[in-house]
């Protein structure tokens, strides 16, 4: 039986005055949402996963330098509507894009835009193209060299200048389609029929993608072709993007991915670390020693917190608490892995590890923090 709260909230379904004349809006307001739309940009994180609007809507204002400028309105699908007072700080916002929020690239459109099909789908990078010989630094080379990221809109051949030790510069500027793969090494074709030559891309103001696939809507943890790379490629990932490491131990890492580097197993399943990965040595931990630990009951399980790396940013950008869903534990244990050498004899790194650790989807650990030097 319906109590009489529901009668009375079913009754509310009624169309009463829905047959009677349309009420309208003052001008004046019209006039001021015309006004407000007009300054308006829409931002969209492209790693929903990370970025939350909450997030884009309170830290783009202190990223652009804006605080107090611009104010943010959160939309039904997401994205955040950015109203400005003045018109060159829109200008000026959407000249130095792309921006990045967590790490992660943010797309940006004029809210007037936003029936185009492509609104929100593209991202303005500048793209230093390295390696290019000095015959080919040519405009329309290079041009034709951007092409294959996007949509050319600038290409530049800056000379060198011998004399100040200057050296050259070539770039583009290219609207790069959200759902492409970022490129960082290509072998190119210069010239018809000849030995391709590798080229390197830098994307300027680029932090966080995947580094399995180059998608810049999702980490390598979440990629779909993450089954597809091995397990010391996964754990040396770990330590490549852990902003605790040093730059040292990062570029080890980076340099274990592409030179293909496999942590082996000896007969006694402890595992054997490759001389060129011996100075991580420290971040591996035999899965054994956490499995045991696994069945004692844990005081503390602590999430770990990683702040942003040191790499380049704008200067106001605001970077919260990463919150991305890994598996954390901490754990405390010792044990001895040994290192492969070249000779093929081991040589033995004794670990006391007391710190906290992040197991991949494969078994194998990687510390996020080194133990601490006795
Ligand atoms: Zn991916």
């Amino acid at each position: 039986m319906s109590s009489q709260k529901e009668i009375w909230d079913a009754l509310q379904d009624l169309r009463l005055g829905s047959d009677q004349e349309t009420w309208k809006l003052q001008v004046k307001v019209h006039q001021q949402f015309e006004v407000d739309h007009k300054l308006c940009l829409v931002v969209k994180g492209l790693n929903p996963e990370v970025q939350k609007p909450t997030g884009i809507k309170g830290a783009m204002p202190g990223i652009w330098g804006l605080i107090d400028k611009v104010e943010g309105q959160i939309q039904d699908d997401g994205t955040v509507n950015f109203y400005f007072w003045k018109e060159h700080h829109m200008l000026t916002v959407l000249e130095r894009a792309p921006y990045t929020y967590k790490g992660w690239v943010v797309a940006i459109g004029l809210w007037q835009n936003r029936m185009e099909p492509n609104f929100l789908r593209y991202i303005p990078f500048k793209i230093h193209i390295e390696k290019l010989p000095p015959e080919c630094r040519r405009e329309d080379i290079v041009r034709d060299i951007g092409k294959m990221h996007g949509h050319v809109t600038e290409a530049r051949v800056i000379e060198p200048n011998p004399v100040t030790g200057r050296l050259a510069k070539v770039w583009v500027k290219v609207d790069f389609h959200v759902d492409h793969k970022i490129i960082l090494v290509k072998n190119v074709e210069l010239k018809q029929g000849s030995e391709p030559v590798e080229l390197n891309f830098r994307f300027r103001d680029l932090q966080k993608f995947c580094t399995t696939c180059g998608s810049l809507q999702h980490a390598f943890e979440f990629c779909p072709r993450a089954s597809s790379i091995s397990t010391t490629a996964e754990a040396l990932m770990f330590i490549g993007t852990n902003p605790s490491t040093t730059t040292i131990e990062r570029q080890i890492a980076i340099e274990g991915i592409i030179t293909g580097q496999e942590i082996g197993e000896s007969s006694n399943s402890v595992p054997i670390i490759p001389m060129a990965l011996a100075p991580l040595a420290d971040y591996f931990i035999e899965d054994a020693c956490l499995e045991s630990q696994e069945s004692h009951p844990r005081a503390n399980d602590v999430e770990i917190v990683s702040p942003d790396h040191g790499m380049k940013r704008k200067n106001a950008d605001i970077e919260l608490e990463d919150t991305q869903k890994q598996p954390k534990r901490q754990e405390q244990c010792s044990t001895t892995i040994p290192t492969a050498s070249t000779s093929q004899a081991s040589t033995h790194v004794a670990l006391d590890l007391k710190t906290y650790a992040v197991s991949n989807s494969k078994g194998l650990v990687a510390a996020l923090k080194p133990p601490l030097e006795p």
